[in-house]
């Protein structure tokens, strides 16, 4: 057995389904609150009211590292999941319920043992106050999600035993998924895999599956690091490929297998918004690019994280000149990044249309492609696919390139490509784009598990 962990709001029922779920699993229950006030000597009231909720959250931290690693059944406090270092060690070896229930119960049923508030609103309103800040942190935190709003403790108890046991996709969406991979182009350890997770009975029911949603996307190189990842972290997942010419077919196939998430990439990263429930995102709806789905309760949200992977390695360029090359998808996020960065960015593309529309929408300028060298920019940022295997071309000549210049290729297959080769050549500072790959999959992975990693920890496992 793996440790349960049953995550949620105050009031969605952790405590007593989690020892009803302990006495029929024969192991212990441990809650990090009761374990929080025991090991400070103060009820958590206490510690709220005389040191506030920073002091209370170390404590917490403090419990959550020390939980033992063997069988038991773990209720956590309502905020622990805000803190990305308490998702190590939750999720480590372990399966998360996230328990929810209707704002309106929920405030029912703390009325009877209230606790200090947390904002200055009325009980209500505080509660889908604090489920909207920590909507992302909860969806990250589960691997099954129950309502328990119209379920007793034993019926929501009972629910969680059979998830356990069965896992939730029904054998015959098994059957479909497992069908549909075999109809495609998937290389057989791939199928092998897949064949272990979705034959019924399956390996083991619990085990998820994320994917790369794209046409073609068998050269990716998310299944490589992500699947190293879940390994290091103990989570039970499994990345594969999502490969069809149907975004639609894809995630309806999702859905049906109880996916975690997708990475979506060409040529689905602006068709996937119309199959989604919620773009919760603010980035990715001004950017108008999904790159992420995380599946949550039965609902498809969708996020962008590409421009996090443009903006972290240019920290330390604010305020500079930049030319962003190409128009398209990427270039968006690029745009949003570097104008976040407060840069003097002019966009040139193939076509000049877009250009001057994604310019329009990003708030920034526009120019013909020819008029780079007496644009003169501090940066360069390369968002267009020239350069990537197997095209050899680079979108800028070698005298056009100057040892004061940036030059970043989004571009990552290969890692140094045509561009930055030359950029070397004429002493130019370089940025590669497997530093955008591994930003980006960064913040994928903490939307898909509340973990954040150092960008190091992933380049490990980037060739
Ligand atoms: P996209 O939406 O298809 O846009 C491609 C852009 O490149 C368009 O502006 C297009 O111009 C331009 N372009 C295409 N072929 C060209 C050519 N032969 N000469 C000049 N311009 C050309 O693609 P995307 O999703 O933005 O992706 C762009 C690139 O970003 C990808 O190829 C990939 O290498 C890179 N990328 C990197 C990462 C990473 O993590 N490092 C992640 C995603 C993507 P028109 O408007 O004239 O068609």
């Amino acid at each position: 057995m793996r440790r349960i962990v049953l995550v949620g709001y105050r009031g969605t029922g952790k405590t007593e389904i989690g020892k009803e779920l302990a006495r029929h699993l024969n192991v212990p229950f441990l809650d990090t609150d009761h374990l929080a006030e025991e090991q400070s000597g103060r009820t958590i009231d206490e510690v709220f009211s005389t040191d506030g909720e920073a002091r209370f959250r170390e404590i917490e931290q403090a419990v959550i590292a020390g939980l033992p690693a063997r069988d038991a059944v773990i209720g956590t406090g309502g905020g622990a999941v805000t803190i990305p270092a308490n998702m190590v060690h939750l999720r480590k070896d372990s399966t998360l319920i996230l328990l929810t229930a209707d704002p309106k119960v929920i405030a029912e049923r703390i009325a009877r043992a209230p606790r200090p508030p947390l904002t200055n609103l009325p009980a209500e309103e505080e509660i889908r106050e604090m489920l909207a800040r920590r909507k992302q942190q909860y969806a990250a935190a589960q691997d099954f999600c129950i309502d328990t709003g119209n379920k007793t403790t034993k019926e929501a108890a009972d629910l969680i035993l059979r998830i356990l046991k069965t896992g939730v996709p029904t054998p015959a969406a098994r059957n479909a998924g497992l069908v549909l991979f075999r109809g495609g182009r998937l290389p057989a350890p791939v199928l092998h895999h897949l064949a272990k997770i979705l034959n019924n009975p399956p390996e083991d029911p619990k085990t998820r599956l994320i994917g790369v949603a794209g046409n073609p996307c068998l050269h990716s190189r998310g299944p490589g690091l992500f699947n190293a990842l879940f390994k290091e972290h103990g989570l039970n997942y499994y990345y594969t490929f999502f490969e069809d010419p149907e975004i639609g077919r894809i995630m309806q196939q999702a859905r049906a297998l109880d996916a975690k998430g997708l990475s979506v990439t060409i040529p689905f990263k602006q068709s996937v918004m119309e199959h989604l429930d919620d773009i919760p995102d603010p980035a990715a709806r001004q950017i108008g690019v999904v790159n992420t789905v995380v599946f949550a309760c039965g609902k498809a949200l969708g996020y962008n994280t590409d421009w996090l992977g443009v903006r972290a390695p240019l920290l330390g360029m604010k305020g500079k000149k930049a030319v962003l090359l190409g128009a398209g998808g990427v270039a968006s996020a690029a745009a949003y990044a570097m104008t976040g960065l407060d840069m003097d960015v002019t966009i040139l593309n193939r076509t000049p249309e877009k250009a001057k529309e994604l310019a329009k929408r990003a708030g920034c300028r526009w120019a013909a492609w020819d008029t780079f060298d007496v644009l003169h920019p501090d940066l360069v940022v390369n968002a267009t696919p020239l350069g990537m295997e197997p095209d050899i071309r680079s979108p800028l000549e070698a005298e056009q390139l100057y040892p004061e210049l940036t030059v970043f290729d989004l571009v990552y297959t290969p890692p140094i490509t045509p561009l930055i080769e030359r950029a070397i050549g004429q002493g130019c500072t370089t940025i590669t784009g497997t530093g955008m790959f591994a930003e980006q999959a960064r913040a994928q992975f903490r939307l898909w598990f509340g973990i954040d990693l150092p960008a190091t920890a992933l380049r490990k496992y980037i060739p």
